[in-house]
Parts: C-alpha cells; sequence; structure tokens
C-alpha cells in the first residue's frame, strides 16, 4: 500500500485536516470550526479525533507521518507557539508536546506560511522549483522560504517572518514592536485602514477598495500604489539577499494583481539590479487556502529526505 500523510491547518477559525497521499492525491479532507471559545485543549482534542478519523480510515501501517501548520513564532526546538493573536490562549503553549500527548505519537509541528511556501513547491506554483519565497497577503502578511526543497528555518525556526519587514522607516506601528512593517501596508487589513485614513469609508472591504479604484477612484488608486510600492521595496530586498528564482504571492487580496503589481514590479526593477538582470518570477500562488493543507502533508516526507 503506497504511504499516505496527514496535514493540518490550524486557523484561527478554521481547523482543517487531510489525509493525502504520496502523489499529492488529497484521498480526505475533513474542516471544523477551531472552536477557541471551548480552549486550547478543546481544539488541541478536535485535532487528535479528526487525525484518529483518519487513521483508522486510511490504516495505521500506510501513515507516514504528521504534520501541522500553525500560526505565530514557532520554536522547533520546543513546539511552542508565541504571538498568534487569532489564537487567544495558545500563546506560549508547548503546542507539540500538547498533541503528541493525546495521540501518543510524534507530529511535526510548523509555521502556518512556511507550510504554505512548502505547499506550493510540492503541489502548487513552485512545482519545478526547489528554491522559492512565499508571502501570504491576509489579515498580516506571513512568508515562508524554501532553500533546496527545504524550509529555511533560522536556528531557531523564527526565518521567514516576511510581514515584519521594514518597509517604510517611520511607518505606521504593528504590532511585534516595529514600525512600517510590510504587513502595515500590503495585507488585506492594511487596504481597508489606508482607505479609512484616506476617508473612503469606515467600513469597506479590500474588494470594495478595489472596486473604487477600477472605477476611477484616485484615492483607491493610491491605498494599491502605496502596497505595490511596499511589495516591490519587500521583494527587491529578498531578490537582493537571496537571488532565488521563484517568489509567489498569496491571499484574497491579489484579486487586485492589476492594480497594485504595475507599481509594485516597477518599484522592484528600480531596487534590484539582480531583478533587472535575470529571470527572476514574481507570480501568483495557485493552491490558494489549501496551500498550508498540503505543505503540513509534506512535512513528513521532507523529514524523511523524500
Ligand atoms: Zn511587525
Amino acid at each position: 500500500m503506497s504511504k499516505y500523510s496527514i496535514g493540518i491547518d490550524l486557523g484561527g477559525t478554521n481547523l482543517r485536516v487531510a489525509a493525502i497521499d504520496g502523489a499529492g492525491k488529497m484521498m480526505r479532507k475533513i474542516s471544523v470550526g477551531t472552536h477557541l471559545s471551548a480552549g486550547r485543549d478543546a481544539v488541541v482534542g478536535d485535532m487528535v479525533t479528526s487525525i484518529r478519523a483518519l487513521r483508522q480510515e486510511f490504516g495505521a501501517d500506510g501513515l507516514a507521518g504528521v504534520g501541522v501548520g500553525s500560526p505565530g513564532f514557532i520554536n522547533m526546538e520546543t513546539g511552542v507557539v508565541t504571538g498568534a493573536p487569532n489564537l487567544p490562549g495558545f500563546d506560549n503553549f508547548a503546542l507539540r508536546g500538547a498533541i503528541e500527548r493525546e495521540l501518543g505519537g510524534a507530529v511535526i509541528l510548523e509555521n502556518d506560511a512556511n507550510a504554505a511556501a512548502l505547499g506550493e513547491k510540492w503541489m502548487g506554483a513552485g512545482r519545478d522549483c526547489d528554491d522559492l519565497v512565499l508571502f501570504t497577503l491576509g489579515t498580516g502578511v506571513g512568508g515562508g522560504i524554501n532553500s533546496g526543497g527545504k524550509i529555511l528555518h533560522g536556528f531557531m525556526g523564527m526565518a521567514g517572518e516576511l510581514g515584519h519587514m521594514t518597509v517604510a522607516p517611520n511607518g505606521n506601528p504593528c504590532g511585534c514592536g516595529n514600525q512600517g512593517c510590510l504587513e502595515k501596508h500590503a495585507s488585506a487589513t492594511s487596504v481597508t485602514a489606508m482607505a479609512r485614513m484616506l476617508g473612503l469609508g469606515a467600513e469597506l472591504t479590500s474588494e470594495d477598495v478595489y472596486r473604487l479604484a477600477i472605477g476611477g477612484n484616485e484615492k483607491a488608486q493610491a491605498v494599491f500604489g502605496a502596497m505595490g510600492q511596499a511589495l516591490g521595496i519587500a521583494l527587491a530586498t529578498m531578490i537582493n539577499a537571496l537571488n532565488l528564482p521563484l517568489y509567489l504571492l498569496s491571499g484574497g487580496v491579489l484579486g487586485a494583481w492589476d492594480q497594485f503589481a504595475p507599481t509594485m514590479l516597477e518599484e522592484c526593477r528600480r531596487r534590484s539590479f539582480t531583478f533587472r538582470n535575470s529571470k527572476t518570477r514574481i507570480e501568483k500562488a495557485t493552491l490558494g487556502s489549501e496551500a498550508g493543507l498540503y505543505g503540513a502533508a509534506h512535512l513528513p516526507h521532507v523529514l524523511a529526505g523524500n
């Protein structure tokens, strides 16, 4: 029987657990809400129940391993999660150990954006490419770097926090303690915040701002110009530092690509000699919100070296 693995994508709203075979075929996906109000033990319990159900359905013998993607900074040594504001109760929580105790077996814990980058490399836009960077543009901005087909971790597992790169020295304050972080200028949240600051409306979604921009509203266009500039600075910095061949962007706000990409690419060209003089690609990711699930399921294969 061919091996399969189980991937878990833990989000602030949704908890998704999937069995995926070694070729990347989704065998079964379980989607449940993340019941944060019931407490973190209940959330861990839901994860373990889903893992057991899939293990029972597809057999313990063929299971290559279990990978878990979680928001926040993950200390790879201790398996402790910190700085995940969408997971109240999980701050400084030894998540990996808690799952392993309940399950009675080992799991691999990884930052969700790192997992998404690995998912895109395995089954998405980076399939032909072992070296890539992924920016996830959502409520915040996450990031993951793959080098040689593996996640670049740094010495504690905290590499790839691309949302906290400084793109404006005196920019908006960020929850991380810095100011002018990329996620304050290029997330879906920042699009609506900038629109609010420009007086476009208090209740707008990023889609509303996009519709205003394509309708010719100059303030809305300026919001996406600012977003493009911030992304261009961040991309040029990464390209200059790493010289990888592929940089991917994901998130719902990519629907506004035609509004922010021209400024982004112009800014990147201006700031990166390497970009101007190489075939470096900047593209949309293709797996959408499934990337983290695929990446989590791929973690056991990477650990096993295949
Ligand atoms: Zn920050």
